[in-house]
């Protein structure tokens, strides 16, 4: 590969983490500009790494052929599709570099801005993360609900939340050791990013649109990220779950008085139906609600109690040992 540079200061390697689902028709295009991109920076060895996320198209083959052509190029092919969060996961798992830079395979985060991040990353920042000024071709709809969504998160926490900041950032040696011991599998990757803290530094560019191909996002998944989020973020919910429910129980506690008194008093010819109803409406609306959030939380608990594996690899350009070394080498350098 590249020759051993005279100064006597190491070359540091830069990882580009790429997950990547079904995006055949861009890949070719992500090829040249990311060849071209790292060829005006022949300062940094680099690596970039495509993590396949059970691609049904032939990705796994357009990934492949362009690492026998160029060894820079690395692959790690997940055994089925598990989502974006857990392919990110696998790819800090893998890369070997001095820091790594988070992209999407679509070219909407634009490469032309590592060199920025670079720089702030040799200044001694941690995570370089990018904010988008705008946010591509989004429809109103989509872009109310994000907006309304990250201040509604950002009520029910004091950990900073990050708006308008997708995945795109870098990150040093230090965040990817942190991220790779939080091995949550139901993860929200944006909310880990902010959790782990370390020296921070925004740079905002303008989000370009898809360059092929189409967004994998679709209502439901969005709104399955979300709740992720905030179960993920904060216990809140189970807290106001608790008050509303310690208030309707007062309130129905008051209410019982109320009629038994005027039962006692005056009598009661079979009236009150309406109240009735709309009491029992209410009550079985505000259990029924309480037990689906407490059910969210479960959820996440037995996801995670079951200890499995967040991810299994099909085949990766690493060779077999690459990982089990490495965590070696980290439990070794803990132990020294
Ligand atoms: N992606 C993935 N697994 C999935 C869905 C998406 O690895 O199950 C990758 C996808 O290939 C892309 C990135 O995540 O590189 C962002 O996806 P997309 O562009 O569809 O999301 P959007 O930009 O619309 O938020
Ligand atoms: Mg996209």
């Amino acid at each position: 590969m590249t020759s051993e540079n005279q100064s006597s200061v190491p070359r540091r390697k830069v990882s580009v983490m790429i997950p990547c689902y079904n995006e055949h028709s861009v890949l070719p295009l992500l090829f040249a500009r990311m060849n071209e991109f790292i060829n005006t920076m022949p300062g940094y060895d680099w690596e970039i790494l495509m993590v396949n996320d059970g691609s049904s198209d032939d990705s796994m083959m357009q990934i492949m052929q362009m690492h026998i052509r160029d060894r820079r190029w690395q692959y790690v092919d997940l055994s089925r599709n598990f989502g974006k969060e857990v392919a990110m996961m696998a790819g800090l798992d893998y890369v070997t570099g001095d820091c790594v830079v988070i992209m999407d395979a679509d070219l909407q985060d634009p490469p032309e801005l590592i060199p920025e991040m670079l720089r702030y990353w040799q200044e001694g920042y941690d995570d370089v993360y990018a904010t988008r000024r705008s946010r591509g071709k989004e429809s109103w709809l989509r872009r109310r609900l994000s907006l309304s969504y990250y201040s509604l998160l950002q009520r029910t926490t004091h950990i900073p939340v990050l708006q308008n900041a997708g995945d795109f950032r870098l990150l040093d040696r230090i965040c990817i050791d942190a991220l790779r011991s939080m091995r949550e599998v139901q993860r929200y990757t944006k909310g880990l990013f902010t959790w782990i803290g370390f020296r921070k530094k925004e740079i905002t560019f303008d989000r370009a649109d898809r360059a092929a191909g189409q967004t994998h996002w679709n209502f439901w998944k969005l709104l399955a990220l979300a709740i992720e989020g905030i179960t993920s973020y904060t216990t809140i919910p189970l807290r106001i779950s608790t008050v509303v429910g310690f208030v309707t129980s007062i309130g129905a506690f008051i209410a019982t008085i109320y009629f038994l008194l005027k039962t006692w008093l005056l009598g009661d010819p079979v009236q009150g139906f309406p109240t009735l109803v709309i009491l029992i409406l209410f009550l079985g609306g505000v259990i029924l609600l309480s037990l689906g959030i407490m059910g969210e939380y479960i959820g996440r608990i037995f996801n995670e109690t079951k200890g499995r594996p967040a991810y299994f690899v099909q085949q990766t350009s690493y060779d077999s040992n690459h990982r089990r070394r490495r965590t070696e080498n980290e439990n070794n350098s803990q132990r020294n």
